[in-house]
Order: structure tokens, then C-alpha cells, then sequence
């Protein structure tokens, strides 16, 4: 089964009065399950990609379907509705809610889709002890190492059991170690049907995928 389809995605940004081509025609075709990582050298596209395959962004022109949307065809509150229920994402700056704690950043995206309050908080609080934090629950962004808030985006992005899993360079701001445990747990959490997607400049990163794309100057690299 088929889980992304990208067909000639052409992406400019415009700064001014200048165009910046960011995708110069992108073709990618993703499977149910697989886990896939987009590498290449800084600026090349990787985050483009990543924002178009997801909608976070626009396309100039192409096609990108995902979990049998046609994600560039929808309103930007379809894109948004479809993102929130069947998408989960991770990103470099980990992105929590300063301050909320652990468990109210996991539980936000179950209480943005009308999950009842004690049914989210049980769930949020089954994901953090999944992710190794269950002692954590009750302590803010600010109060966790990198390698912890880092945990919780990850339990965040996960709980709601997304189609698709988003990652931007997850392990960009960890020490090595503190990547590398990231890394297996972010593929031991997916393991069981996730689709993953995820950036990095890590080639220890990278070859835990199952498919690596090389993106070099908004192409990927040919095979
Ligand atoms: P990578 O993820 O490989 O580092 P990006 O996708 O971030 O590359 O960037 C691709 C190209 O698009 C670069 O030339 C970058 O400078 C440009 N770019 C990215 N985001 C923006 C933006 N918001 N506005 C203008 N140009 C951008
Ligand atoms: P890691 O090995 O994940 O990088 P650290 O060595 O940074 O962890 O942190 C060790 C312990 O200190 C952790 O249990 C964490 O909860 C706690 N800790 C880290 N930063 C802070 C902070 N700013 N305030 C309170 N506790 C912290």
C-alpha cells in the first residue's frame, strides 16, 4: 500500500524580489510501513521536501498524495484537519509548550481531536511511559535534558497513532549517545505500522532507515 506519492513537485520561495528555487521537480513514492530517511548536504531541499510531502507547505506544482489525499488539492483547514488527525511530527527544536508539563504537551494533539480529558491523560500517560519517562510526567520542558524533551515530542507525535511520522532533523541539537538512543527508540516505537519520514545530516541516523533519498541542489539523486 501506498502511503506518499509525490509526482514533479516544483517549490520556489519568493524573498523580495527574488526566487528561490527549492524543489526543482521532485518525484517520491513511500509505502505503508516503510521507514525512510532524506539526507544531503544543508539547503538542498530536505526541508522543502519534508514540509510539502506533509502540507505545512504549498506547492508551486505537482502532486503530492498522502494516506489517499490529495494533499496540494485541499483548503488549508482540510490540510490542517488531515495533519492533525493521521500525521504525528518531530522536530529539531523540539517544539514543546514551555509551559505545560510532559503530560499536558502529550495529551494537547487527543484534546485538539475531542478526546475526553481522562481518556487523553490515561493515553498520554501510558505513551510517556513507553518513551521511558513515566517519573517525568509532572515536570516542564525547562526542568528535562535535551535527550528528554526530545522524548516527549516524540510520545507527543505518537499518541495520537499517526498514519505518518514526520521527522526534521530530530537529533540535530543531542550529543551523539543521546541521538543514537533517540534514533532506536523513535524506530522501535514505529515498528509496529508507522510510516516514517525523517531528515537528517546523520549518516549513523540514516542507516537505520530502510531507504535513504539524496537530495542534492532541490533533486533527488537518481538510484
Ligand atoms: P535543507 O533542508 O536541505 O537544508 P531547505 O529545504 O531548508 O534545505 O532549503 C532549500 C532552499 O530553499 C535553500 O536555498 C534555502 O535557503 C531556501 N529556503 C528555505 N526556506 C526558505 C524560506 N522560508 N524563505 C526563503 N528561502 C527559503
Ligand atoms: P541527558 O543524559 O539526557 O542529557 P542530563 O545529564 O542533561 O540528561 O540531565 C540529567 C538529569 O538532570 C535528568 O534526569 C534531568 O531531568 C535533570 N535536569 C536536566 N536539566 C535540568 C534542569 N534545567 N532543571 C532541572 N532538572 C534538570
Amino acid at each position: 500500500q501506498r502511503m506518499v506519492y509525490a509526482a514533479n513537485v516544483v517549490k520556489h520561495y519568493h524573498t523580495g524580489e527574488l526566487e528561490v528555487p527549492a524543489l526543482r521537480g521532485v518525484s517520491v513514492d513511500i509505502w505503508a510501513g516503510e521507514f525512510v530517511a532524506i539526507m544531503g548536504p544543508s539547503g538542498n531541499g530536505k526541508s522543502t521536501l519534508m514540509n510539502c510531502l506533509s502540507g505545512i507547505d504549498t506547492i508551486d506544482s505537482g502532486l503530492v498524495i498522502v494516506d489517499g489525499y490529495e494533499i496540494h488539492a485541499l483548503s488549508d483547514k482540510a490540510r490542517t484537519a488531515h495533519r492533525a488527525k493521521r500525521m504525528g511530527f518531530v522536530f529539531q527544536g523540539f517544539n514543546l509548550i514551555p509551559v505545560l508539563t510532559a503530560v499536558e504537551n502529550v495529551e494537547l494533539p487527543l484534546l485538539a481531536a475531542s478526546v475526553k480529558p481522562a481518556e487523553a491523560r490515561r493515553r498520554a500517560v501510558a505513551m510517556l511511559a513507553r518513551v521511558g519517562l513515566d517519573d517525568r510526567a509532572h515536570h516542564r520542558p525547562g526542568e528535562l535534558s535535551g535527550g528528554q524533551q526530545q522524548r516527549v515530542a516524540i510520545a507527543r507525535a505518537l499518541v495520537g497513532n499517526p498514519a505518518v511520522v514526520w521527522a526534521d532533523e530530530p537529533t540535530g541539537n543531542l550529543d551523539s549517545s543521546t541521538a543514537t538512543a533517540i534514533v532506536e527508540l523513535f524506530v522501535e516505537l514505529t515498528a509496529g505500522g508507522h510510516t516514517v519520514v525523517i531528515v537528517t545530516h546523520d549518516p549513523a541516523i540514516a542507516a537505520r532507515a530502510h531507504r535513504v533519498i539524496d537530495m542534492v541542489d532541490g533533486r533527488v539523486v537518481p538510484v
